[in-house]
């Protein structure tokens, strides 16, 4: 299982830099790469959009 950024995403860089195992990349919505994710939960909790969730 991995964490995903929905469109709600507004490039805001709040979790990039949360994320321990650096599976974020920036972009126009921010992405998870689903095989680096160690679903931590991390970058969920911070993003003030509330853009990302469990897969
Ligand atoms: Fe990184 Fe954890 Fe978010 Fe996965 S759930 S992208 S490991 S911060």
């Amino acid at each position: 299982m991995a964490h995903k950024i929905s469109s709600s995403c507004v490039a805001c860089g709040t979790c990039i830099d949360e994320c321990p195992v650096g599976a974020i990349s920036a972009g126009d919505i921010y992405k998870i790469d689903p095989n680096a994710c160690v679903d931590c939960g991390t970058c969920a909790g911070v993003c003030p959009m509330g853009a990302i969730s469990q897969e």
